[in-house]
């Protein structure tokens, strides 16, 4: 997706914001002061409380997104509405935003299939994001924090929890009792992944190249952690096939993924951190009956589900929070794979 294919939705991110300028990575993005207006019919303006920051804003800092700066950073906020044109939401009301960008009135959004819509997109890379004072955004867009999350909980798990969940789900249609390897355990999806499969009964393995993140891994849930290198043969001989493997590495992990499966298994991937282009051994695709599932995001009816298995004790995992003048320091906690869960930026 490119930003061409941007959208009607009115996104404006305004006050003090984190905006990509330059593509020089972490030290491209400032903090700069935005004007702020009243929300156009439609919009709510949410005074944002807290938004986290995930890779897609690291890669638009280092210019790999094809995002025309400038451009307000991150997908996930939680605020308070500040200005409503509508109804359903009023001013005081404790929301927290669907990262998705559409037109939420063709055929595929009125099927309620979201991410199928010719005007998909991400917030903050599309459009304007949430790392700032003030956010307006279509109201449609917009639902009710959960009331057990602190603020920056509320921030933590839109995008990675949303991904995650229609990957499990609607994608690999993971049952309880099944086993599900998670691939790369410190990206804020993997751990979102590893609290989901958790979640929803089945038995969870992860694997990372780091001893602290498989450590983490097994604290929020994995019954075992493998590290990176060569990991099928310790997967299999440790459960003898996993039904389901949750990718997002790409290249450097699909092979190993797909020698981890059982006949019949599914590989679910939203991303490919490890370059664009994999050799797949096709053999192993065919005979093994594997399912190649590709993801993206998810709609508005999984956002909701994401919030009711909330509701229910699903949580999400914060690795740290910065203040929005340190937006710089948290980027480049995540350029060096520092992180377990979220980094958020408390906003006010
Ligand atoms: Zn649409």
């Amino acid at each position: 997706m490119t930003a061409s294919h941007a959208v009607q939705t009115a996104v404006l991110s305004q006050g003090r914001a984190a905006v990509y300028e330059e593509p020089v990575g972490p030290a491209g993005v400032r903090v700069r002061e935005r004007p702020r207006t009243e929300p156009a019919a439609g919009s709510v303006a949410v005074a944002i409380k807290a938004a986290s920051i995930n890779h897609l804003d690291l890669w638009m800092a280092h210019g790999a997104q094809r995002v025309t700066p400038p451009r307000v950073i991150a997908a996930d906020g939680a605020g308070v509405v500040e200005a409503s044109t509508v109804d359903a939401w009023k001013p005081g009301d404790e929301v927290v935003v669907y990262p998705v960008v559409c037109d939420w009135e063709c055929p595929s959004c009125r099927a309620g299939q979201n991410v199928m819509c010719p005007h998909f997109g991400v917030v903050g890379e599309h459009t304007d994001g949430t790392a700032c004072e003030l956010f307006h955004i279509d109201a449609r867009n917009i639902f009710r924090k959960p009331n057990d999350l602190t603020w920056t909980e509320a921030a933590a798990f839109p995008l990675t929890f949303l991904t995650a969940w229609r990957m499990l789900t609607t994608r690999a249609r993971l049952q309880p009792g099944e086993k599900v390897l998670v691939v790369g355990a410190g990206a804020g999806v993997a751990v979102a992944a590893i609290r989901i499969a958790k979640h929803l009964g089945a038995r969870v393995f992860a694997t990372s190249r780091s001893e602290a993140k498989r450590k983490r891994a097994i604290e929020i849930g994995a019954e075992a952690a493998f590290d990176s290198a060569d990991f099928s043969k310790a997967v299999r001989e440790a459960t003898g096939g996993v039904d389901v493997v949750f990718e997002h590495v790409g290249p450097a992990t699909l092979g190993e993924s797909m020698r981890s499966v059982v006949p019949g298994g599914r590989i679910v991937l939203c991303g490919s951190t490890s370059g664009v282009k994999a050799e797949i051994a096709m053999a192993r695709l065919f005979w093994g009956q594997l399912d190649l599932l590709g993801s993206t995001m998810g709609n508005a009816g999984e956002f909701q589900a994401v919030l009711d298995a909330i509701d229910k004790g699903l949580r999400p995992v914060v690795d740290s929070v910065h203040p929005l003048s340190e937006v710089q320091g948290a980027l480049e906690r995540l350029d060096a794979a520092e992180q377990f869960g979220k980094v958020v930026l408390n906003i006010q």
